[in-house]
């Protein structure tokens, strides 16, 4: 999509600092990083939640996953890491193509609204 910000991202039309690449995901550092490590993993085609690219192509969604699980390991998280996706207004999504949090690097708390 033309106007989506994460697809200007994976086509390198918007810069952004690369972690990691696989042939269908891209992983790159949070813009406004809630703890010493935030990336976000991004299938590098266009889904706009969990559930839409759940519903089309499941392998894909197990991709972004590993992908993400592999992030946490490069960043040597080994206290342990919050793995968060956002979906919908009351969970405060901005960004409408689907992406995976990994924050670790600092004790993150619970988990709260
Ligand atoms: P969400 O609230 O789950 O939709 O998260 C969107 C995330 O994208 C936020 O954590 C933003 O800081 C991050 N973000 C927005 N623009 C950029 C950008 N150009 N590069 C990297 N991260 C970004
Ligand atoms: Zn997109």
């Amino acid at each position: 999509m033309s106007d989506c910000l994460f697809c200007g991202i994976v086509a390198g039309r918007i810069p952004s600092t690369k972690v990691l690449e696989t042939d269908r995901t891209y992983a790159f550092r949070d813009l406004h990083p809630q703890a010493p490590s935030h990336v976000l993993v991004v299938p590098k085609d266009h889904y706009v939640d969990l559930a839409d690219l759940a519903a089309t192509d499941p392998t894909y969604l197990g991709e972004v996953f590993a992908a993400a699980v592999e992030v946490a390991r490069m960043e040597k998280l080994t206290g342990g890491h919050r793995i968060i996706a956002n979906t919908g207004p009351d969970s405060g999504q901005t960004v409408f193509h689907l992406h995976v949090h990994v924050l670790g690097g600092r004790n993150l708390g619970v988990l709260a609204g």
